[in-house]
């Protein structure tokens, strides 16, 4: 299966200003688009490593040193090199459209070498790629599983350094936060995060806009498994099922706790998505 809807930059972002002005904060966007679509049912689509990533040369992966460090706050330049601007938002991308019956699988807080292993091996197991919001410190801390996380093809997302509220953080905490962690990401895999989520669903405007400098698009969630409240794999697994819906972002926990439930529930929702016909799959910016 093969899905390629290229929009044009100016295409795109009408589409996506109508899609949200029409779901308000529903925040459902046509915006991405995506090339592949890795499922079960996809023979062979699972070679594209980090294509389509802006600022990832096609899988080649050469450390690269700190040249995009935030412009001084007053000034809104991109940094150097960057294909294209990223717009500052005003709310988060809560879903991906246009991209037919698919879901997105998100994993937040980690890596941990506890958990992190074990949901690369499901994915892997079902050649799906998913998305990492990796926090900065534990980037740091466990480099090889990041290192791993882009080398089999998922996309490793900014989730801050040390997971603050940063509605309550001044504006060079979260600031710090947020470039701190793209750093420790381009330094380990080799490409920046082109995505950012803020830790509890708290954005604010300093967000959206550190975010943007950074080359970075705000991505929320629409189905929450709850799953760091332990509720049991079994109710983790029925509030995926039941809630999958074309376009949903799953949000779930490598990190952060104990999450052996996050694991043993993706191992059950995962293929029974499949079975029902959804495509697991990342969205994918393009620098138009
Ligand atoms: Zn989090």
């Amino acid at each position: 299966m093969k899905l390629d809807r290229m929009l044009s930059r100016r295409g795109a972002l009408i589409a996506g200003a109508s899609a949200l002005a029409a779901a308000g904060t529903a925040g459902v966007t046509s915006l991405f688009s995506s090339t592949e679509t890795p499922s079960a049912g996809a023979a062979g689509g699972t070679s594209g490593r980090a294509a389509g990533i802006p600022g990832s040369p096609g899988g080649a992966r050469s450390p690269v040193s700190s040249s995009y460090r935030l412009s001084p706050v007053a000034g809104f330049a991109a940094p150097p090199g960057r294909p294209a601007r990223t717009p500052v938002r005003d709310e988060p991308f809560l879903r991906v459209g246009g991209l037919g019956r698919t879901v997105v699988l998100t994993f937040d807080d980690g890596p941990d070498p506890r958990y992190t292993p074990q949901v690369l091996k499901t994915l892997r197991e079902h050649r799906i790629h998913a998305m990492f919001f990796v926090c900065g410190n534990m980037a740091k801390a466990h480099p090889d599983l990041v290192r791993q996380m882009t080398e089999e093809g998922h996309v490793v997302g900014n989730h801050t350094w040390s997971h603050p509220l940063l509605t309550r953080l001044p504006r060079s905490a979260v600031r710090g936060e947020m470039e701190r962690t793209s750093e420790i990401v381009e330094r380990t895999c080799g490409a920046r995060p082109a995505w950012f989520r803020a830790p509890y669903g708290a954005w604010n405007r300093d967000a959206y806009r550190f975010g943007a400098e950074l080359g970075m698009e705000p991505m929320a969630w629409t189905v929450d498994t709850l799953d760091w409240r332990t509720p049991g794999a079994g109710a983790i697994a029925a509030r995926v099922e039941e809630q999958a819906s074309p376009g949903a972002v799953v949000l779930s926990h490598d990190a952060g706790g104990n999450r052996s439930q996050s694991v043993q529930a993706l191992r059950r929702y995962l293929p029974r998505l499949l079975d029902e016909g959804y495509h697991v799959a990342v969205p994918r910016r393009r620098a138009v």
